[in-house]
């Protein structure tokens, strides 16, 4: 397979007409002969985007001839060797593999000193060897370090793929083939291209081992990432960090088993509970008005705190064994809150059998200090004497990992090992038999990537950019000054001008008043700040009004509109991320699409000319200007009083009649019955009830609906049949027209 990997030759004299230029491209030329892309550079520029470069290069010569030192003084020296140094330390930081050579005429080996020379994999003398003679040096070298880039799955794939080889397996369209046969398939041939398709294989292919039975390549890849991520045990899962959950659940839990969970959970753990057949108790979680989740808080993890739920539950208090099974919280909640994993396990010591932390949002935590004992597992980190801990993490969510690539870490207790053998079995109820081959790949590279010292240096870069979108933002706000407004970024100030400061800073600290959840023990939680709330001006901390306000459904429908799709938006929030894939380029293009709202909304300007195409598919908007659309839904807002109505209904007492299995059952049974949610009020939900935002299930099935919650559905319709184009959208309901007029249904159990 053919690579494009240039060899770069950084040389002031790249390009001039003298001996020591025609010397380097003599050099160049050689290289070229030899089948390899050379690229020349005559000086390092801005040093730290080169080094980024770095990643597309095959190797690096750098010339310290006698031009660019001057006239030989030391102190000529000392200058041109520090823009080498400085370049090779950029380098180094992310790559310590990568061939480095110094280039020269006259200078030895001597007049360098050590730290540099250590970094190096040779040192060239011009005109001492052939040009050819040292092209093939380099060539050695370069090629040695590109061998050996690809981790073990890749690897194999790579080679399977371009064997060519006639296959008699599925997938049915024998490596693409199948796809030639028809246009649209040419069409789908073209699009994705000949690797994808040669290398989507099936697992009749003994050469790259078997992802459900851990062989061969896919062990090894696995081994590997359980090296790079520090955990005893790691398994690619291809279907999602949604299936990794039910994985875990199903390894250790068995109908009527009492499980602790996060009542601010992702629907796939109430999946699994619906699966086992368990019986939960739940944490409760804090809000703040602005529709953000905070911390459970510290008191809810003391194991008598967690004895008093189940018996105050009243299935709970029947089971026969009181020690739950596992406990789940999600660890990096959508807006961004951690726990401390090191003293959640020191509160509950052996209490519960399984730790189970939900890190589809935290894969990358392991790699900077700065999120130190703020994940579940890492380097050095202590275990428990019997409890094992899981960690499943999203891959594709905040590292380079195609849609779906998920992985499950487990540490071991320090009596008790995991049997990997029985666990299995349960990865296998939940696995497809026909893994999709690309995504496993995907899993692999993206352990490689973070590899040290790669992996701390992209952490640092999305932390870095993170904060200083940040500081921007702050930078704006005080220029408009306090007579005008501007977005705020939900979190604490950062203290520090540069880099990424100090991690205290992003810690919860008692007293801290900035995130609305009330008082918090400090020192429990933080804010990982690469997920990034952006505030719309309306609503307060406190859950009040103001005269006017800025919906962040418009904003975020404006952004989308002007090329910038938000991850999630609240009622005067949304958010974005700074994965390791953000660039200067694209935060810096948001700071300025909301400078160019804000000015479209302070001359009120139409919605056909700002948001054309949401005025050409809602023309009931047309002719409204920008503001005045905002102080219509805000006013709504404001007269429902939404902020109170959706945090209560998420605090609000919830009463279980029924387990989740159970209540699933009667659905199952079809021993349920489809009612208006104008008669809901203390009917039992046979659907998860979850509204977009914050896509968080306010009800489970089996539990009852109260007054509350029935004020919110009514609401959703009101708001809903007043503002089309910005509906809530409430999963679990069932919107049907009867009589012209459009109605909003419930599936509840039969009474
Ligand atoms: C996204 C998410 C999941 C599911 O992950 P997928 O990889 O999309 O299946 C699980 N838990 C949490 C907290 C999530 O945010």
């Amino acid at each position: 397979m053919k690579f494009r990997f240039p060899v770069v030759i950084i040389d002031e004299d790249f390009r001039a007409e003298n001996i020591s230029g025609s010397g380097v491209r003599d050099l160049a030329e050689a290289i070229k002969n030899e089948g390899m892309e050379v690229v020349g550079f005559t000086s390092y520029g801005d040093l730290t985007s080169f080094a980024q470069q770095a990643s597309r290069a095959s190797c690096f010569i750098l010339s310290i001839d006698d031009e660019e030192f001057g006239g030989g003084t030391d102190e000529d020296i000392s200058i041109a060797l520090k823009s080498v140094r400085d370049f090779i330390v950029e380098v180094r930081k992310r790559n310590n593999d990568i061939p480095i050579f110094l280039y020269g005429e006259t200078r030895t080996s001597r007049s360098i000193p050590n730290d540099i020379l250590r970094e190096l994999h040779g040192f060239i003398h011009m005109f001492e060897d052939t040009p050819e003679f040292v092209a093939r040096h380099i060539i050695r070298e370069a090629r040695k370090y590109l061998d050996n880039l690809a981790p073990p799955f890749f690897r194999a794939l790579m080679d399977y793929a371009s064997d060519s080889s006639y296959s008699w397996h599925c997938p049915g369209h024998s490596g693409g083939v199948a796809f030639l046969k028809s246009p649209v398939g040419q069409m789908f041939h073209q699009f994705f291209g000949e690797n994808m398709l040669r290398a989507d294989v099936c697992n009749a292919v003994d050469e790259l081992g078997q992802l459900l039975d851990h062989t061969g390549p896919v062990s090894s890849s696995e081994a590997n990432a359980a090296r790079i991520f520090n955990s005893d045990h790691l398994f690619f899962v291809t279907n999602g960090t949604s299936t990794s959950n039910k994985v875990v659940w199903h390894s250790t839990v068995a109908p009527g088993d009492i499980v602790v969970v996060d009542r601010n959970c992702h629907k796939s753990i109430l999946h699994s509970i619906i699966m086992t057949g368990a019986i939960p108790v739940f944490l409760m979680p804090t809000r703040n008005h602005y529709g953000i989740i905070g911390p459970i808080p510290k008191s809810e993890f003391d194991p008598e705190t967690i004895r008093k739920k189940i018996e105050a539950n009243p299935f709970a208090r029947e089971a026969k064994n009181k020690k739950p099974r596992i406990l789940t919280i999600t660890q990096s909640t959508y807006d961004g809150i951690l726990y401390n994993v090191e003293t959640i396990k020191a509160m509950l010591g052996n209490s519960i059998d399984t730790l189970h932390f939900d890190e589809a949002w935290l894969p990358h935590a392991t790699f900077h200090p700065f999120y130190r004992n703020m994940h579940a597992i890492g380097e050095g980190r202590p275990r428990s004497d019997e409890t094992l801990v899981f960690a499943t993490q999203s891959t594709h969510k905040l590292l380079a990992g195609l849609s779906q690539a998920s992985q499950i870490l487990v540490q071991d207790g320090k009596n008790r090992k995991l049997d990997t053998h029985r666990f299995n079995e349960s990865y296998l109820m939940h696995s497809s038999t026909s893994p999709q081959y690309s995504i496993i790949a995907s899993c692999d590279v993206a352990a490689a990537m973070m590899e040290p010292p790669g992996g701390k240096a992209l952490v640092e870069e999305s932390l870095h950019e993170a904060i200083e979108f940040r500081r921007a933002m702050l930078k704006v706000d005080a220029e408009f000054g306090k007579d005008d407004w501007w977005f705020k970024v939900w979190g604490p100030t950062p203290k520090s001008d540069e880099g990424i400061g100090d991690r205290d800073d992003w810690i919860i600290h008692e007293g801290d008043t900035w995130h609305g959840f009330g008082n918090i023990e400090s020192g429990f939680n933080m804010l990982d700040p690469i997920k990034s709330t952006i505030i719309t001006p309306g609503l307060d901390l406190d859950g009040e009004f103001a005269d006017d306000g800025i919906p962040a459904a418009i904003v975020s429908k404006y952004l989308a509109e002007h090329g910038i799709i938000i991850e999630k938006t609240g009622l005067y929030s949304f958010f974005i991320m700074f994965t390791i894939g953000i660039t200067k380029g694209r935060w810096n293009s948001m700071v300025t699409e909301l400078q160019q709202f804000k000015d479209d909304y302070d001359q009120n300007l139409p919605m056909w000319r700002v948001m054309p195409e949401f005025a050409a598919k809602f023309p009931q908007y047309e002719r409204v200007g920008l503001r005045d659309l905002c102080s219509a839904i805000h006013s709504v807002y404001k007269e429902y009083n939404v902020a109170r109505i959706t945090t209560d209904m998420y605090l609000s007492n919830i009463e279980p009649a029924m387990t989740p299995a159970d209540a699933w059952a009667k659905m199952a049974h079809r021993d349920v019955e489809r009612v208006s949610i104008d008669e809901l009020e203390g009917r039992v939900t046979a659907m998860l009830v979850t509204p977009y935002p914050p896509g968080i299930p306010l009800l489970v099935p089996g539990e009852r609906f109260n007054s509350t919650i029935i004020d919110y559905l009514k609401f959703a319709r009101d708001f809903n049949a007043r503002f089309p184009g910005f509906e809530t959208d409430v999963h679990g309901l069932v919107r049907e027209i009867v009589d012209g007029e459009e109605r909003y249904f419930v599936d509840v159990v039969k009474d």
